[in-house]
């Protein structure tokens, strides 16, 4: 568990985090981070925010927000303090951290603010939108990830890895294996895969 902060007043600042991506669709590797980022960080609530369409894949056919979401709900029915934030699908168009991050923080201004990210991506960071706002009002939480090096994060934003084993799973080979008629049944909880077998999405 992460150290607890305090705020002015001396008592014990709510720990918040934020998971976002595209979830097309959500598998067990998701499922394992949000597991373990609400046992490490010991966060009081861990919002899931599913991306209407990622700035990082500009070119991607999503599948329909609401077939995304239904699966997420399915795949994390069982996660107490786990709940869906549906605010970037809602807004549509390109979804920016910055917006989310600031929106969470006016609906939680005494908490402290984790955001998830997947050491794919870390590095990126100081190229994303308003970078130097959006490293002042969360800690970034580096997500292991198998072939790729856990990097530092980068200045001004701060933060620190997430323990825990890294999945080698990733939704465009579960998209893959999906087109292929391919068993699922080990990469999604079996909720999602039941469902996947009559939505025909990918
Ligand atoms: P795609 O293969 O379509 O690029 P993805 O599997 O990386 O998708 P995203 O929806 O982009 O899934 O992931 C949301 C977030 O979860 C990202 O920060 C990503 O790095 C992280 N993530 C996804 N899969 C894993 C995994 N197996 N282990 C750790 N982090 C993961």
């Amino acid at each position: 568990m992460s150290d607890s902060a305090l705020n002015s007043s001396g008592s014990i600042l709510q720990s918040i985090g934020i998971f976002g991506g595209t979830f097309d669709p959500v598998h067990n590797g998701h499922v394992m981070v949000a597991r373990v980022a609400l046992e490490e960080l010991g966060l009081n609530r861990l919002l899931i925010v599913p991306a209407a369409q990622s700035p990082f894949k500009p070119e991607a056919a999503l599948a329909p927000a609401a077939a995304r979401v239904e699966l997420l709900r399915l795949a994390l029915a069982d996660l107490q303090r786990c709940e869906l934030d549906l605010q970037e699908v809602e807004r549509e168009g390109v979804s920016y951290s910055i917006d989310t991050v600031r929106a969470v923080a006016e609906r939680f201004p005494e908490a402290q603010l984790f955001y998830l990210i997947g050491a794919d991506h870390a590095a990126t960071l100081p190229q994303w939108r308003e970078a130097p706002a959006l490293a002042e009002l969360a800690t970034f939480v580096v997500v292991p990830r198998p072939g790729e090096a856990v990097p530092v994060v980068p200045e001004p934003f701060r933060g620190q890895v997430l323990a825990g084993q890294p999945t080698d799973i990733s939704a465009r080979t579960l998209r893959a294996k999906l087109a292929a008629g391919e068993p699922i049944e080990d990469w999604v909880p079996p909720a999602v895969a039941e469902a996947l077998k009559t939505m025909h999405l990918y």
